[in-house]
């Protein structure tokens, strides 16, 4: 059972409603969400909602039908983040966890984390106490192995997960890794699931060879209700009559419990399928149904693994696979970030001198820029809404913020213009860069019908994004606003069901309002760049990618002379703009992104020829 609490509850009333229960038999647990207090209450006894509901304090009884309480998603509405280390699993980002399935040595667990680090990895996993189906084959290198791991923690600052087999390991496991893992054969182990609860680590509960959902997560419940919420569910495969595959990778079990429980869902398709080359399509359609985390086996020699090694990736498909993943990602509304670990700890120093993560965006939380922010930045992103691009600039240039995400370009509506004018008119710089999908939704007040609405709020850009929609409602009225969450708030604001608004997913939950249309962009490969600008170069070493603005004279084949290095130096050019230069009527300034670090020593001499064959000659960033 759930009791809401008034927002005003007086101390008394509360340890009141508690002492009440606790007579009852049940055991309570207190939580605090979006500023709402709840309480639950736990047990077998029979409660009377009717008679909690007259207790003072109370506002609502919303009793959990699920026979997991905790860890339900009506317990505790929003998704829950688990940080293995410095690294949160659950939120926008996808966490790739990596390694073999035993450590064998310390060399083996060093060169295969050095190989899936390079590729995007961000936990290093390896067994030390493996539980085996044969008593002969290799069992482990057991608190040798976990020193290995701290060790890999140590050089390579990848956070470790390890499998705990027993109680028994429970203090050596505390002191080397930064996550368990309770393996399929050990989910209904009961005494270790109070022990890992107690240890209040994070934990990797896998599924059982022949478990229902349920009783998963009642495993789960055992977890959490010794005060351990840092539960990640690991989906590893199913027993079922078929023979082609080790287990049946049950991908349906992603959105189940999307609906049923907060915990992030981790799906480890190695194990699942046990051959190397069905892993990465299993992974990737994991992605696409929505799991958070990936757990992959590798290994640089599987032929000579000792455990595993037929399911075992090589570094290199694993590189294929994170790349594959990248490109996937945005397509579900997340991201694999390849700098994650630099990022956490990229501050600037602000005005005031001290080390900052301060991010300005445009317009209201709830709009894609936030969401771009989170995206890039994680979950805990200290975020700076401003009302217009200039302020976005400024506020780096002064040092109010360390960084900013500005639009740069929509595959469907075309460039930010003022953007690439600011870029030029400030010395900042382009660090990094983020592609968001962008799906719109007509949102309305609660009730609101098509027939209904006379005025949509929106944007300009998403207007024209969202053309073939519109004109089937040639009637409409369209208002321009300065940012998608304002149009949004318009609605909430106003009386009645004459408004609409275009906006996203986050905005309309924000203000309590109704979805009438999900997707009304004209093409759903609508895809929006933003950059992230800073005061100062991010020093990268190998960037992927650069940007550059120049001019050239006004003569035949001016242009064509720049273009032509970047031809015979097969420098792939992703994207060249022009833009009118200021008081130069029909003269141009050319934006070009190319995939190569212009301020490596090997590109030196393609710069100094590129600054010969132009007028004017800047870098906007390297990243
Ligand atoms: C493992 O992850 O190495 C392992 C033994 O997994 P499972 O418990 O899923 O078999
Ligand atoms: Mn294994």
């Amino acid at each position: 059972m759930i009791l809401v609490l008034q927002r005003n509850i007086t101390k008394d009333q509360k340890s009141h409603i508690r002492n009440i229960l606790m007579d009852k038999g049940c055991v309570v647990r207190e939580m605090t969400d979006a500023e709402q207090s709840i309480m639950g209450a736990l047990g077998k006894s029979k409660l009377d909602p009717d008679f909690l509901k007259s207790l003072p304090g109370v506002e609502n009884v919303i009793p959990i039908t699920t026979p997991f309480k905790l860890v339900s998603r009506q317990w505790h509405p929003e998704d829950t983040l688990v940080p293995i280390g410095n690294v949160l699993v659950g939120g926008k980002r996808i966490v790739m966890i990596a390694g073999p399935c035993a450590v064998e040595s310390r060399e083996q667990a060093m060169t295969i984390a050095r190989e899936v680090k390079r590729y995007g990895a961000l936990v290093f996993r390896g067994g030390a106490y493996k539980p085996r189906t044969s008593p002969y084959s290799f069992q482990g290198l057991e608190e040798e192995g976990l020193k290995i791991l701290a060790e890999v923690r140590e050089q390579t600052g990848l956070p470790v997960v390890t499998e705990i087999t027993s109680v028994a390991q429970a203090d050596v496991m505390m002191k080397y890794v930064d996550a368990v893992q309770v393996g399929a054969r050990n989910m209904q182990n009961f005494e270790l699931l109070k022990c890992v609860g107690r240890m209040g680590k994070p934990v990797v509960l896998k599924r059982g060879l022949a478990s229902t959902i349920e009783e998963w997560l009642m495993s789960a419940e055992y977890i959490m209700s010794e005060g351990n919420d840092k539960i990640i569910l690991c989906e590893r495969g199913i027993r079922t009559f078929e023979p082609y595959t080790r287990n049946t990778l049950d991908l349906s079990a992603i959105p189940v419990l999307k609906k049923l429980t907060h915990l992030p869902v981790l799906i480890d398709p190695s194990h699942a399928t046990g051959i190397r080359e069905k892993v990465s399509p299993m992974a990737r359609a994991a992605v696409a149904a929505g799991a958070d985390a990936l757990m992959i086996e590798v290994h640089h020699d599987p032929d000579h693994a000792l455990s595993d090694g037929p399911q075992s990736l090589y570094p290199k498909q694993f590189g294929q696979l994170t790349r594959d993943i990248y490109v996937i990602a945005p397509v579900v509304g997340k991201q694999l970030d390849f700098d994650y670990q630099e990022k956490a700890s990229a501050t600037v120093q602000d005005a005031n001198g001290e080390a900052s993560q301060r991010i300005a965006f445009l317009g209201e939380l709830g709009t894609f820029s936030h969401n771009a922010c989170l995206q890039y930045f994680g979950e805990n992103a200290d975020v700076v809404p401003k009302p217009n691009f200039r302020a976005i600039f400024e506020s780096v240039k002064s040092r109010e913020t360390a960084y900013a995400i500005i639009p740069l370009e929509n595959s469907l509506s075309g460039s930010i213009h003022e953007n690439y004018d600011l870029l030029l008119e400030y010395d900042l710089e382009i660090v990094g860069e983020i592609t968001l999908r962008i799906i719109h939704y007509l949102i309305g007040r609660p009730g609101t019908r098509l027939e209904d609405i006379r005025r949509v709020f929106s944007i300009a850009p998403v207007v024209q994004q969202c053309r073939q929609f519109l004109d089937r409602y040639p009637d409409w009225e369209i208002v321009a606003v300065n940012a998608s969450t304002s149009a949004v708030r318009e609605v909430a604001q106003s009386d009645g069901c004459a408004n609409a608004a275009i906006g996203s997913r986050e905005a309309a939950k924000m203000f309590d309002l109704d979805i009438i249309e999900e997707g009304i962009e004209t093409n759903p490969m609508n895809f929006t760049r933003f950059a992230i600008i800073a005061a100062e170069p991010a020093g990268k070493k190998d960037a992927r990618k650069s940007s550059l603005v120049y001019s050239v004279g006004n003569q035949p084949g001016s242009l064509y002379e720049t273009l032509k290095i970047f031809q015979e130096n097969h420098i792939n050019l992703v994207k060249l703009e022009s833009r009118p230069i200021l008081g130069k009527p029909w003269q141009y300034m050319f934006y070009a992104d190319l995939e190569a670090d212009v301020r490596s020593d090997a590109f030196a001499p393609i710069l100094d020829d590129l600054k010969n064959k132009t007028d004017f000659f800047k870098i906007l960033g390297t990243y």
